[in-house]
């Protein structure tokens, strides 16, 4: 190097000492500020008490407060912007406002069990021209499209909330609207309310469907009524939210409801670019004996092409094939549609965000990059544990049992947490810390043992080594053919995870038939064992009358001279009551002790 160029390249360093630009990100603090300003964070303290804002350093700045001190410092004020692809899905597209399109709805049905949302599906599902190519076969791939008026609509095809609940807790948000049933001769109830809480907190648009109209019962002005009083007050009442009257059973009011889906989603200018590379969200994913993993990805937007490479959670792929949800090979899939994929590398989870990028070099160095920082994030560092040391592990209030769930079929996943949740014992919390389809490998060992999990398996294996890396850590993994036996341990380790249950049981009863006074001990009465047996530290009760005249512990118990543990029916036994001294001869002793009921 020159020494031209290395003034250079100090100059440019010191440039850089000094920057220019703030970048704002949520959660800044003002030391962050401070850091990025590169000035003593009471420089900062001192301007932001000058702009009245009383701040420690640890305190999070707000974007009004923090411009307000760029200006101050006379610095330049800007959006972080994530440029960190491994955080793609923190990234923001941006797009040339002439190359958005309006693109379909995506909606969820949501309500009360029973109140019929799967029939519903169904019907709406039928309500579409079928084409002649796919010979009527629809196919589930976890979401599907409808046509009305020449424009569409996606539905997600996964009735219940558990589905939407798990994707909200991956921070996947891909609902816009949420289509709230409820059943017009049942009215509001309790998953009703749930399905409200959810939908209000990922900021969806409700329209309620009063479904089952065709039953004698139907009220629907108690419905209107009721959520009314939830806050969800009828357009026709003068509020904001589209009730409609439906008889999904009947095929009754469908074509009105998915004519307000649109009236909503135009309201909404939901907007998408398809001229650039696909950005998605798994709805599905499993792995398949003769396809291997395949996943169903909603685009969010940019249009997915075959042969396109992307990152998706913590796996990556090419796209192989894409099928629609007409069972069709598709070449490529624009915003808003969903469709199946093949040619991942691994099975990703329902929540995960996709992402296209140009190189499979590009998609595995992220995919790998994400994999250890979830691991990461997810090392706790806690104690392993096992299924029967539960009990003596589980100490204090916290009784959790976190489980990892491996099963060679999707369904038996869904069949076990559906059984599972229906076991109650009180006092303890399951928690489900992972699932996947396949065997167990060392992936699943690392995640037990960074959430102290045990691993549960049906139907899939567990390679030699990986049994060994379990052993190395002391994960335990269990693998089951059926699930019922799987419940069943589990339920028992439940019950011994409790804190037992005490109950005072009689243990036996003594007669008083001499007593002494023993000066430094007391009152030692002579008793014969009447019943049962007494032994030292047992609960006494003096009887005297048939009434109970002092309720204390046994002190000392011997037997001639000697000090014993127990003394059984039919013996005779020197027995002291703790600061007792009134015994009389014809009192009788109940003696009982603290048991453990089941
Ligand atoms: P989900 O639990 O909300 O998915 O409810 P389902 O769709 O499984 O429906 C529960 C029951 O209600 C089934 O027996 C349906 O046939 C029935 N059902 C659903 N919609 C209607 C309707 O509009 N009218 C009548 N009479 N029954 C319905």
């Amino acid at each position: 190097m020159s020494k031209r160029e290395s003034k250079n390249k100090k100059n440019q360093n010191k440039k850089k000492t000094s920057p220019k630009v703030i970048y704002y990100r949520d959660g800044m603090t003002v030391s962050d500020f401070a850091e990025q300003a590169k000035k003593p964070v009471t420089d900062v303290i001192k301007k932001l008490m000058f702009l009245k804002v009383m701040a420690s350093k640890n305190q999070v700045l707000n974007r009004e407060n923090a411009e307000l001190l760029a200006m101050e410092f006379n610095m330049e004020f800007k959006d972080e912007v994530v440029t960190d692809v491994t955080r793609f899905e923190e990234m923001k597209d941006k797009d040339n406002p002439e190359n958005l399109v309006l693109r379909p709805a995506v909606v969820t049905i949501m309500g009360h069990v029973d109140h019929g949302k799967t029939t519903l599906l169904d019907t709406i599902r039928h309500t579409r021209v079928v084409s002649t190519e796919a010979g009527g076969i629809t196919q589930h791939i976890g979401a599907y499209q409808v046509e009305k008026n020449g424009k569409k609509i996606t539905f997600i095809d996964t009735p219940g909330h558990a589905a939407f609940t798990e994707m909200r807790a991956r921070g996947a948000r891909i609902t816009d609207i949420v289509v709230l049933v409820v059943a017009a001769d049942d009215g509001v109830m309790p998953q009703t309310r749930e399905a409200i809480d959810h939908a209000k907190a990922s900021k969806c648009d409700i329209i309620v469907a009063v479904n089952k109209m065709d039953v004698p019962g139907a009220n629907p002005d108690r419905v209107k009524q009721q959520l009314a009083d939830l806050g969800l007050l009828p357009d026709d009442w003068g509020g904001e939210v589209p009730f409609v009257e439906i008889s999904a059973l009947k095929n009754e009011g469908i074509d009105e409801l998915l004519e307000t889906i649109q009236v909503v989603a135009e309201m909404k200018e939901l907007k998408a670019n398809p001229k650039r590379e696909a950005s998605g969200t798994v709805i599905e994913a499993r792995l398949d004996k003769g396809r291997g993993p395949v996943a169903t990805i909603l685009v969010n937007n940019g249009t997915l092409k075959v042969q396109d490479y992307f990152a998706v959670g913590s796996t990556y792929g090419k796209v192989r094939a894409m099928t629609n949800d007409l069972g069709e090979q598709v070449k490529e899939a624009k915003p808003g549609q969903a469709v199946e994929i093949i040619g991942l590398d691994d099975v990703p989870q329902a929540g995960d965000p996709f992402k296209v990028f140009d190189d499979e070099k590009t998609v595995k160095d992220i995919a790998d990059e994400r994999h250890d920082r979830m691991f990461e994030k997810e090392h706790r560092g806690k104690e392993t544990i096992s299924l029967e040391d539960f009990f003596s592990k589980a100490s204090g209030d916290t009784k959790e049992l976190a489980l990892i769930i491996k099963a060679d079929v999707q369904g038996s996943i869904e069949a076990f947490k559906g059984s599972i949740n229906k076991i109650e014992v009180e006092g303890i919390k399951i928690e489900i810390v992972g699932t996947g389809v396949g065997a167990i490998t060392d992936r699943d060992i690392l995640l037990a043992e960074a959430s102290n999990a045990i691993i549960i398996g049906f139907g899939v294996g567990v390679p030699a080594s990986v049994r060994g890396i379990a052993n190395e850590k002391g994960v335990e993994i269990r693998t089951y053919r059926v699930i019922y036996e799987a419940l069943d341990d589990i339920e028992a380790a439940m019950k011994g995870l409790l804190d037992p249950v005490f109950e005072e049981q009689i243990i036996g009863e003594l007669e008083v038939r001499e007593t002494y006074s023993v000066s430094k001990v007391g009152t030692i009465a002579g008793c014969m064992v009447t019943n049962g047996v007494v032994r030292r530290n047992t609960l006494a009760k003096i009887v005297r009358n048939g009434k109970i005249i002092y309720e204390g512990k046994i002190g000392s118990l011997k037997r001639f001279q000697d000090d014993v543990k127990e003394v059984r029916q039919g013996f005779e036994c020197g027995v002291t009551i703790e600061n007792y001294n009134d015994l009389k001869v014809g009192d009788s002793i109940e003696v009982s002790a603290m048991k453990e009921v089941e």
